[in-house]
């Protein structure tokens, strides 16, 4: 943990029927981003142990799907109230196996999870559906929405803390049972996560934790047969591999795939404004947010003082350990994750792009982290590759327009549908942008709040499925019609349908 005092941490990355266990697999390390050192030797889990994992989950599912949802929700709060506790260890945890600034980690990810959980609470008690009634006159129908049975989550590293409980949060409110598989790179606030369920009160094997790699441990939640939905965030090709997984046994996914999110600048917007927000909307995270502001399109009047004025942001931005409160910016994840970002910029340099590079790289101690400088590429066509592909790092196009239709279709020109933003004071613009732009969120003069009563999920290649919302809640329950007859005849109406009428 660079620059702050030193965490000890329980090597033992699993949580199976509410005990820490310790990976039977290869010898694995969870790496600080800003140095580049190892602050925690461990071993990864096997797929034997997921397989476990999972049937710790199905034991428990018969219980807790017979909890009442005001139970439920009483545990729920009850965990917000143990992360409220933890909250400063929630924050330094999560920035020391990140290396985001701690001023990220307090003030999003750690209040953001706590509001998450605080949110299901309420909502596992809200169950809507259609009115029970006779929809024949010699039946009475009534819908029950069930839960699905065991989830089998698993998890990126950009944002490890949120991602723990926007999968288990409303999993578990609809009655589910789950087993998490986070980054194996990122595990540490899931596990705290887990532990605090179980201090709060929610029995063993309602949640479960295994940490390995994607392949092991992925492919032996995807697979399983005890796995009745796979909920999955994460890039798009993997997505494509989880989803062909659960095609081959019919299994129910959710998708939270990759994002290219789009930031329209119309003539009319409020300058000062859109180059802030077009600066924190990027940069969020160090870019690695599948939300995060990537193209911008700049109305021509505005482009050249937009650019200046990114550049210049740009430029000021420090980049630095978390706990020091001069940082803005903290490192990429990995060092391959450094390097792949970098390869995108290379190539829009090679292809002709105007490259604006803002802050400077940390050193001394923090010389061996993966860093990467605030981003800013001009002059590349909408056709070029930093324009169309997903990047993950601080780095955020830009390209003039001259009339609405062409910047909503150049928005549009993606594969990608997960988050888009407009900026103008125009209110019909701002309709217009907001019917026409493909992504399942678009901000009008903002670009990243995200609230938990709220969905967050994308269209096209970003994934289908909502976290978040009791859109969320809906997805982790299976609705179940029962028709009852009223008659009480043996020979019921429509069995004329098959039988000889009476002569
Ligand atoms: P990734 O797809 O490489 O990995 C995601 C998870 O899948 C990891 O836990 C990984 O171990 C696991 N995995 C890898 N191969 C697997 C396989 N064959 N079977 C099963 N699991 C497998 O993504 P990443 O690099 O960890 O995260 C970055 C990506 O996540 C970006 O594309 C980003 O846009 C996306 N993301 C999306 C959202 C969203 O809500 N839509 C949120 C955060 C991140």
């Amino acid at each position: 943990m660079s620059g702050s005092q030193p965490h000890i941490f329980n090597p033992a990355l699993n949580y199976i029927g509410g005990r820490r266990v310790a990976g039977a697999g290869a010898a694995f390390a969870v790496i600080d981003p800003c140095s580049g050192a190892s602050i925690l030797d461990y071993q990864l889990a096997t797929g034997g142990q997921a397989e476990e994992a999972v049937h710790c989950a199905r034991q428990a599912f018969r219980q807790w799907s017979r909890t009442t949802p005001g139970e439920r929700s009483g545990l729920i709060q009850a965990l917000a109230h143990k992360l409220t506790d933890r909250s400063d260890e929630l924050a330094s945890v999560e920035s020391a196996q990140t290396g985001k600034p701690l001023k990220l980690a307090s003030g999003f990810d750690v209040p953001g999870t706590i509001d998450n959980a605080a949110f299901f609470a309420g909502a596992a008690r809200v169950l809507e559906g259609s009115a029970a009634g006779e929809y024949s006159p010699d039946h009475t129908s009534m819908i029950r929405r069930e839960p699905i049975g065991v989830i089998g989550s698993i998890a990126p590293w950009n944002y490890p803390l949120q991602m723990a409980g926007w999968k288990i949060l409303p999993a578990i409110a609809a009655g589910n049972t789950i087993v998490l598989k986070p980054s194996e790179i990122t595990p540490l606030t899931a596990l705290l996560f887990a532990e605090a369920a179980s201090e709060a009160g929610i029995p063993d094997g309602v949640i479960n934790v295994v940490t390995g790699t994607g392949l092991e441990v992925g492919n032996a939640l995807t697979g399983n047969r005890q796995v009745d939905m796979v909920s999955f965030t994460g890039s798009t090709a993997v997505g494509r591999q989880v989803m062909a997984s659960c095609a081959a046994r019919a299994a129910r996914v959710h998708l939270e795939l990759g994002g290219k999110a789009p930031f329209v600048v119309f003539a009319d917007a409020d300058l000062d404004a859109a180059v802030h927000g077009a600066v924190a909307g990027s940069l969020i995270n160090t870019g690695q947010d599948c939300t995060a502001a990537t193209r911008a399109y700049v109305h021509v009047s505005l482009l050249e003082a937009f650019t200046a004025g990114v550049a210049d942001l740009f430029a000021s931005i420090v980049l630095g350990a978390p706990d020091d409160s001069n940082t803005d910016l903290g490192p990429l994840s990995s060092a391959r994750h450094r390097d792949h970002v970098a390869g995108f910029v290379a190539r829009a340099r090679a292809d002709g792009g105007r490259v604006y590079d803002g802050g400077a790289l940390p050193s001394g101690e923090l010389a061996g982290g993966f860093w990467h400088r605030p981003t800013l590429i001009a002059g590349l066509p909408q056709s070029a590759e930093a324009v169309q592909s997903e990047i993950f790092g601080p780095v955020l196009t830009v390209i003039g327009f001259d009339t609405d239709d062409e910047a909503l279709a150049m928005a549009n020109d993606s594969p990608f549908g997960l988050a888009a933003s407009a900026w103008t004071g125009d209110v019909h613009r701002a309709l217009r942008a907001s019917r026409e732009i493909n992504a399942g969120t678009v901000w009008i003069n903002d670009h990243i709040p995200i609230f938990s009563e709220m969905p967050h999920g994308g269209f096209g290649a970003s994934g289908f499925g909502k976290d978040m919302s009791v859109y969320s809640l809906q997805e982790y329950s299976q609705i179940k019609h029962v028709a009852m007859d009223l008659t009480g005849t043996v020979e019921k109406d429509w069995h004329r349908t098959i039988f000889k009428s009476p002569s």
